[in-house]
């Protein structure tokens, strides 16, 4: 079973709480309020970086021969 991350709205106390995924969205009462804590969502859930368009080459050069993959040898000029 998972473990998920609350957080209480009411004294911000943070604690985990395994469950089912299936109740993975539900509240979960603060253990030192009672009040019905929000699941966090997790890290890995929310990475959505550098989606502005633009790829950088790896290893900074296009491939400039045109029989060969390299970026310059001397077989392609
Ligand atoms: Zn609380």
């Amino acid at each position: 079973m998972p473990i998920y991350e609350y957080k209480c709205p009411q004294c911000d106390t943070k604690f985990e709480k395994m469950r089912p995924f299936s109740q993975s969205d539900a509240e979960s009462p603060c253990p030192s309020c009672g009040t019905g804590g929000n699941r966090l969502v997790s890290m890995f859930a929310s990475i959505s970086k550098g989606t502005d368009g633009y790829s950088a080459p790896i290893g900074g050069g296009v491939p400039s021969c045109g029989s060969c993959s390299a970026t310059s040898c001397s077989t392609c000029g």
